[in-house]
């Protein structure tokens, strides 16, 4: 059997985890705190008896994400971090300072198998997917290298989050628990390409969690030109779900379209995609797409920026254009494990 990790589980497991291995349940507490307090190491368990650190070595492990590169922008101070897991695999985060506090944008696979023509993430496919572990230890890493805290995260970084169902729930729980990191839901944004089973499956889940939708195209011709997943699912079937998660959860749905010169930045993209969307509680949150290696993907020109903005609005379409962060440091996700891996 293999080894329990420690930093996927809850007070409770680690409580019956106590309780089987001949100890009080209140030591799962304690294993608790002290992980979020930095025990990387059975050592580091002070509270607990030393025989039983030893015992509980044999049984379980502490998982730990060591930083391979740090990457600082000189020009908005965002730090972009290179992971190596126990696994040697790596994954990349992203450390962003707004007004409204600290965001984190973290990976929860390493690759990805959704296959989107623009993404660096998927250029080699999946390797594997995160424990929960692995996606707190994104953050806490951040927090102790900075010292300072982080308020807010997006699940944008490499992977498809809700391909990796079960251990993004259980990281979302984690990371919202109130002795751990204490991280509100309402705090946090889900990014999805549109499986839409599953945005059914998360709409049943209870948690106020913003859900954003991957969709950088106004109709299915389009966006199976970049996006494998348009060919499992229609853009209608997408928009039906997404009503479903608005009517069980009363939560506004953000849309990121990634704007590619000549691709999907036309006037009557824009049209189209107002019609799709006005009337729907809404954002759209319009990307100007990262040109990534060995992909001709060129940015859109910013008068064609503008006016897609403009017509957007005549549809009564909540518009933003992302800020772009470390612009420096190659800030979006996928591309420093690619210049790593030699992808
Ligand atoms: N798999 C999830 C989350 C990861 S990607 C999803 O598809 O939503 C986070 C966001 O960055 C997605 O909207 C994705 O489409 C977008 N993205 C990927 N590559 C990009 C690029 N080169 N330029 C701009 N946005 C990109």
């Amino acid at each position: 059997m293999s080894k329990a990790d420690l930093l996927s589980m809850f007070p409770d497991e680690l409580g019956e985890l106590c309780v089987s291995l001949g100890q009080p349940k209140y030591r799962g507490k304690q294993i608790f705190e002290a992980l979020y307090k930095g025990a990387r190491g059975f050592d580091g368990f002070t509270s607990l008896p030393k025989a039983f650190r030893e015992r509980l070595s044999e049984e379980a492990f502490i998982p730990n994400a060591e930083i391979a590169r740090k990457l600082v922008s000189k020009i908005d101070g965002t730090v972009k971090y290179l992971y190596r897991l126990y696994d040697g695999e790596t994954v990349e985060s992203v450390f962003m300072r707004y007004k409204h506090g600290n965001t984190m944008c973290i990976s929860t696979q390493v690759g990805c198998r959704m296959g989107c023509a623009f993404c660096a993430s998927t250029k080699a496919g999946l390797v594997r997917s995160l424990a929960p572990s692995e996606m707190l230890l994104q953050i806490l890493e951040a927090e102790r290298d900075l010292n300072e805290r982080v308020s807010n995260i997006v699940l944008m970084g490499m992977g498809e989050p809700l391909d990796n169902y079960d251990n993004v729930i259980k990281f979302l729980k984690l990371v919202n628990y109130e002795s751990g990191l204490n991280i509100g839901l309402r705090h946090i944004s889900l990014s999805t390409c549109g499986l839409v089973d599953k945005i059914d499956r998360l709409a049943d889940e209870g948690l106020p969690v913003t859900l954003s939708i991957s969709l950088h195209a106004p109709n299915d011709e389009k966006r199976k030109e970049t996006m494998p997943i348009a060919n499992k699912y229609s853009i209608s079937q997408l928009l039906d779900a997404c009503k479903r998660f608005i009517d069980k959860t009363g939560r506004r749905i953000s849309f990121e379209y990634a704007l590619i010169s000549g691709v999907n930045d036309l006037p009557a993209d824009a049209h189209q995609l107002g019609k799709l969307l006005g009337g729907m509680l809404c954002h759209v949150n319009l990307i100007p797409v990262n040109p990534i290696k060995e992909r001709s993907f060129q940015s859109s020109e910013k008068n064609a920026i503008k006016a897609f903005t403009d017509i957007l609005e005549t549809y009564k379409i909540n518009v933003t254009v992302r800020r772009k962060l470390g612009a420096d440091i190659n800030a979006s996700c996928g591309q420093l494990r690619a210049e790593e891996n030699k992808i």
